[in-house]
C-alpha cells in the first residue's frame, strides 16, 4: 500500500484557491445563470476538492449562442493555417503546464500520477498537434462527370456548432479527442465534461484562451447529464452531438437528437474478449492481461474484461495473472509508487462491489481480490482490490455486463471456433486482444471478431493517427486519425455549367 503523497504543485494550489470554478462561455469565465454550484470530490479521501459553477439549460443556451455567433462570423474568417497555429500553441501550453494538469487530473479522478504523467497529459498534447496537422489538409475534390460539360467539385465544410459530452475516466484526454478534430475542421464547440471530473477541462479552457482562440469557438460548461447534457443534445441550434459514455445514455442522446435531426456519433461501452492461445508468449500475455484490466482501475471502455484462456493452460495462466494482480500497489493516485488508485466515485464503488457480489452468487471464484480495499486510510476512499474471477462462463452477468472496475473474468475455451463464438457472444463490439505466435490464427481471429479495434500480441495501444470506435452496441463513428474528419465535416457538390 502506498501512503506518502507528493506535495501539490503551487500552480494547482493557485488554480484551486480561486473558487467556485467558473465555466467558459464566449471567451469569458462566468458564473452559472442560476448561481448554483456543485462539489467535486477527491476519490482517494472522499473529501471535497472545490466547488464548480453548475451549467444548466440557460447556460447551455448562452454557450450555444456564443458558438453560433463565432461559427458564422469570426471563426469562418480564420484561415486553416491560423487554426493550425492555435492548435499547436495549445499543445505547447499543455506541455508547459504538464505537471499541473497531471496532478489536477489525479486529484479529481483518482488515477495514479504515473499514468496521468505518462499517458493522459502527453497524449492530450499529441492529439492537438496531430489534428493541427490536418487543419491545412482538409479539402474536396474534382469529379469527372459523364452527364455533360460540367466542372463538378466538392467542398468539405464544417458541420457548424457541435455539442460534446464526455465521461470521467479520461477527463482531459476525452476533451482533447472531442475538441481537437472538431476545431481543426472549423467547427465551434460546446463541451460538457462529466460532473465527477470537471477540473482539467476548466484548466484546459484557460489554456485555450491563453493560446488565443477567438471567443465562442470553444465553450466549456460543467454540469449534470440530465440537465446540461440533455439541453445540449436536444438543442435545436446544435448541428451535431458527439458523445462518449454508457450505452443507455447513448440511446437518450439519439432520442434527443431527433428534434432537429442533428448528426450523432457515439463511443459507448465494451466487454472485450482478451484471447490467450496455448502457443502465445505466456509472459507477455500475462503482462498484457494485467495492463488491459487494471490500467485506470479498469475504468476503460476497451478493457480486456473477458479473459479467454485455452483449456490446456487455463489454471496455470490464471494463477500467474492473480499472482501479479495481487502484487499491484494500491494507494492514493498522488503517491508516486501507486499502481492502482481509487475508483472515481462512491457510485462507481457501489456499482463495482455490487458486481463482485453478483459474481460470487453466480458461482464465479475470486482467486485474487473480490472486495473493497479498506486497509488503513484506504477505507476513506473508493478502493477496490484488483480482482480475478475464475470459474466464469460467458453467460454470467459479470461476463455480459460492463463492470467498469478492476475486475477480470477468466473463461476457458476449447479451440479457435469456440473462442470466436464465445468472444462474439456479447452486445458490445469495441475491442479485442489476441495472444498467439501463429500468424495465420491471429489474422483469422482478428477478422472474425466483431470489434472496432483488435490488438494482436499487445493491448491498449493508442495513437492519434489510428481510428477508435465501436461495432454493435458499442456505438458508431470513429475518433482518431483521418476518420474523425468525417464526423466533423460535410460534403457539398458544386456544379458549373461550362457550355
Ligand atoms: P454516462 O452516465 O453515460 O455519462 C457520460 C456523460 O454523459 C457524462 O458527461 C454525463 O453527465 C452525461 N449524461 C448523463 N445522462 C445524460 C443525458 N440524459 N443526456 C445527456 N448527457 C447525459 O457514463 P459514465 O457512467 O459517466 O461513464 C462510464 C461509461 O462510459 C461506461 O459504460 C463506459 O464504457 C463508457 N465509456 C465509453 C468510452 C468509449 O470510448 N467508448 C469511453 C469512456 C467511457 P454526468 O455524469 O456529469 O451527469
Ligand atoms: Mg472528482
Amino acid at each position: 500500500m502506498a501512503t506518502k503523497q507528493l506535495e501539490l504543485h503551487q500552480s494547482v494550489v493557485k488554480f484551486l484557491s480561486n473558487a467556485p470554478k467558473k465555466m467558459l462561455i464566449n471567451g469569458q469565465f462566468v458564473q452559472s445563470v442560476s448561481g448554483k454550484t456543485f462539489e467535486t470530490i477527491n476519490p482517494a479521501t472522499g473529501e471535497v476538492i472545490t466547488k464548480v459553477y453548475e451549467a444548466d439549460k440557460e447556460d447551455i443556451e448562452k454557450a450555444v449562442k456564443a458558438a453560433r455567433v463565432a461559427f458564422e462570423g469570426p471563426w469562418k474568417k480564420v484561415p486553416p493555417n491560423q487554426r493550425q497555429m492555435l492548435l499547436l500553441k495549445l499543445a505547447d501550453l499543455i506541455e508547459k503546464n504538464a505537471e499541473e494538469l497531471a496532478q489536477l487530473e489525479t486529484l479529481d479522478n483518482g488515477k495514479p500520477i504515473r499514468e496521468s504523467r505518462a499517458v493522459d497529459v502527453p497524449v492530450t498534447a499529441d492529439h492537438f498537434r496531430y489534428y493541427a496537422g490536418w487543419a491545412t489538409k482538409i479539402h474536396g475534390e474534382t469529379i469527372p462527370v459523364s452527364c455533360g460539360n460540367f466542372l463538378t467539385y466538392t467542398l468539405r465544410e464544417p458541420v457548424g456548432v457541435v455539442g460534446q459530452i464526455i465521461p470521467w475516466n479520461f477527463p482531459l484526454l476525452m476533451a482533447a479527442w472531442k475538441i481537437a478534430a472538431a476545431v481543426a475542421c472549423g467547427n465551434c464547440v460546446v463541451l460538457k465534461p462529466a460532473e465527477q471530473t470537471p477540473l482539467t477541462a476548466l484548466r484546459l479552457g484557460e489554456l485555450i484562451m491563453e493560446a488565443g482562440f477567438p471567443a465562442g469557438v470553444i465553450n466549456i460548461c460543467p454540469g449534470f447529464g440530465e440537465t446540461a447534457g440533455a439541453a445540449l443534445s436536444g438543442h435545436m441550434d446544435v448541428d451535431k452531438v458527439a458523445f462518449t459514455g454508457e450505452y443507455i445514455t447513448g440511446r437518450k442522446i439519439i432520442q434527443a437528437s431527433a428534434g432537429n435531426l442533428k448528426r450523432v456519433s457515439l463511443e459507448l461501452g465494451g466487454k472485450a474478449p482478451n484471447i490467450v492461445f496455448v502457443d502465445g508468449d505466456m509472459e507477455a500475455a500475462v503482462k498484457g492481461c494485467i495492463g488491459s484490466v487494471f490500467f485506470n482501475q479498469g475504468q476503460v471502455c476497451c478493457a480486456g474484461t473477458r479473459l479467454f484462456v485455452e483449456n490446456k493452460i487455463y489454471d496455470e495462466f490464471i494463477s500467474k495473472v492473480s499472482d501479479r494482480a495481487g502484487k499491484l500497489t494500491l494507494g492514493p493516485g498522488l503517491c508516486e509508487e501507486t499502481q492502482m488508485g481509487p475508483l472515481v466515485s462512491s457510485d462507481q464503488l457501489k456499482r463495482v462491489t455490487g458486481y463482485l457480489e453478483t459474481g460470487k452468487k453466480e458461482g464465479a471464484k475470486p482467486v485474487c481480490g473480490g472486495d473493497r480495499a479498506t486497509d488503513g486510510d484506504l477505507q476513506k476512499g473508493y478502493f477496490v482490490k484488483p480482482t480475478v474471477f475464475a470459474n466464469v462462463n460467458n453467460k454470467m452477468k459479470i461476463a455480459q455486463e460492463e463492470i467498469f472496475g478492476p475486475v477480470v473474468s477468466a473463461i476457458p475455451f476449447k479451440d479457435i471456433e469456440d473462442v470466436i463464438t464465445q468472444g462474439n457472444d456479447t452486445t458490445y463490439g469495441l475491442s479485442a486482444g489476441i495472444w498467439t505466435k501463429d500468424i495465420k490464427k491471429a489474422h483469422a481471429v482478428a477478422k472474425a471478431i466483431k470489434a472496432g479495434t483488435v490488438w494482436i500480441n499487445c493491448y491498449n495501444v493508442f495513437d492519434s493517427a489510428a481510428p477508435f470506435g465501436g461495432y454493435k452496441q458499442s456505438g458508431f463513428g470513429r475518433e482518431g486519425g483521418i476518420h474523425a474528419l468525417e464526423l466533423y465535416t460535410q460534403i457539398k457538390a458544386v456544379w458549373v455549367n461550362l457550355d
